[in-house]
């Protein structure tokens, strides 16, 4: 049996440089915090749990006082920064720097929409990390979409500056604004009313699905690899799935069902800006061994 690792899967430079960071602190002196997981993948949290990091949440941060504290590729909205200011905290910001650009733009958007009326939306998973930091760069204030029914919370009437949070699908994107578009026909709304489009989705990510399409296509099974919790992971699992009806999502080797392989000749192994290739190198390792 043929069992291919797909070169263009694993994890994106946004996540690569955060675990690089926290490697560089954890050889310093630990504890470490990070705020959340550092990457949605739980082996490799584990992996770096081992060597001193602990993931804590907000309300833990609350508590902590002159502690090291990393701020993963996500980001953070204004108040988190506010708050370890004031608790006297080191932060290590690991931001990556496409969402610090698009927290930035979110920000002048909203700046922007102070004056004319405008509303900031972000075509996004409400309460996702990333989400957050960027409804924090608007006061609070920002509207998340996720589906077109999200829409009935708009006035098309006023000006509208839509975004994407970045791992989101570029399908998805390009519905919610045609629905913007159509709704704001019906009502008659005059092209000076402002409809700003920025399509903020990340190009690591954009890339991806394309790639991800013609691999998936070129095997009998495919076994996508990420971790449960990941955004990025379910929507690319998607991807795989459309064009290769035989697509499995695994978040470990132990996961490979045998009758998902039997007699197959050609297994495509794949996954998530956030799946470590070590992770992809054992599940290929568990379909070799149950080929036997
Ligand atoms: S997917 Fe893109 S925006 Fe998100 S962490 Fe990776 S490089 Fe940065």
């Amino acid at each position: 049996m043929k069992v291919e690792i797909d070169q263009n899967s694993g994890f994106c430079y946004g996540v690569v440089r955060a675990i690089r960071m926290a490697e560089k602190e954890l050889e310093k002196q630990s504890p470490f915090y990070c705020l959340g997981d550092i990457v949605h993948n739980e082996q490799e949290v584990a992996r770096l749990h081992a060597l001193g990091m602990q993931p804590i949440n907000h309300e833990a941060l609350s508590s902590l006082k002159a502690a090291r504290v990393m701020i993963r590729a996500h980001g953070e909205p204004p108040e988190t920064y506010q708050k370890a200011r004031e608790q006297g905290l080191s932060i290590t910001d690991a931001t990556c720097p496409v969402v610090l650009h698009l927290q930035n733009k979110v920000h002048a958007a909203y700046e922007e929409s102070l004056s004319n009326g405008g509303q900031v939306v972000i075509y996004g998973k409400p309460g996702h990390a990333e989400v957050n930091g960027l409804v924090g760069q608007t006061a609070n204030t920002a509207i998340v979409v996720e589906g077109e029914e999200d829409l009935q919370r708009l006035d098309v009437t006023r000006p509208v500056y839509l975004f994407s949070q970045t791992t989101k699908s570029i399908e998805g994107f390009q519905k919610i604004r045609q629905t913007i578009e159509l709704k704001r026909q019906e009502r008659g709304v005059s092209d000076l009313i402002p409809f700003r489009v920025n399509n903020t989705i990340c190009r690591y990510v954009a890339g991806r699905e394309e790639k991800l399409t013609l691999f998936s296509r070129q095997h009998e099974v495919i076994l996508f690899v990420s971790g449960m919790k990941s955004s990025n992971g379910k929507v690319l699992y998607e991807v795989c799935k459309r064009a290769n009806p035989r697509t499995y999502r695994v978040s470990h080797p132990s996961e490979v069902l045998p009758e998902w392989i039997r007699g197959c000749n050609s297994v495509g192994v794949c996954g998530a800006t956030s799946t470590p290739l070590w992770v992809m190198n054992e599940v290929a390792a568990r379909v070799k061994e149950l080929s036997v």
